[in-house]
């Protein structure tokens, strides 16, 4: 079945993905640190990906100057975790929306090319279809972080006219 973990507008309680994170992080036995905290709250409350110069910029204001290499390891460990995902095409960070409660599944981004928005979907046939097409050419998986580009249904709507008077994609 497929899920929508993180609604366009619709936020879940920042607070309570923190828990689950920092849960997540005591039956790992890794350190959530102050730190680490930080940025996860930051990204949980981005409205759309970030990357690290943005997160960066963003912790100047709440926590004084940081340094690239301190962001890239807080980040690093993150993802690590479970905590957030990378979105490798456009080298952004994305809080996971289930802040690692679910670990280990295949999750799907879909990114809107017009407002940035990236909206995790969970979806259980994803994780089988990996499954069964690297099985069989023997390929080992490190990550499994899908992005689907396109346009989300607010901007659709916006952007109907344009696309309706585009030229047709060339079928040759
Ligand atoms: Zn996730
Ligand atoms: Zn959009």
């Amino acid at each position: 079945m497929t899920q929508v973990l993180s609604p366009p507008g619709v936020l879940p309680g920042t607070e309570r993905l923190l828990a689950l994170a920092e849960e997540r992080c005591r039956k790992l036995s890794v350190r959530l640190t102050p730190w680490r905290r930080q940025v996860l709250s930051i990204l949980l409350e981005a409205p759309r990906p970030m990357g690290a110069y943005a997160l960066l910029d963003h912790l100047r204001v709440m926590a004084g100057p940081a340094a690239p290499p301190a962001i890239y390891r807080a980040l690093d460990f993150l993802v690590t975790q479970g905590l957030a995902h990378r979105l490798a095409s456009q080298s952004t960070y994305v809080a996971c929306m289930t802040c690692g409660a679910a670990p280990g599944h295949a999750h799907a981004f879909l990114l809107c090319q017009s407002c940035g928005r990236a909206t995790e979907i969970e979806d259980h046939r994803v994780e089988h279809a990996i499954a069964s097409m690297v099985g069989r050419v023997g390929f080992q998986v490190f990550g499994r972080t899908v992005e689907v580009d396109g346009l989300c249904s607010g901007c659709a709507s916006h952007e109907s006219v344009k696309v309706s008077t585009a030229p047709a994609p060339s079928t040759a």
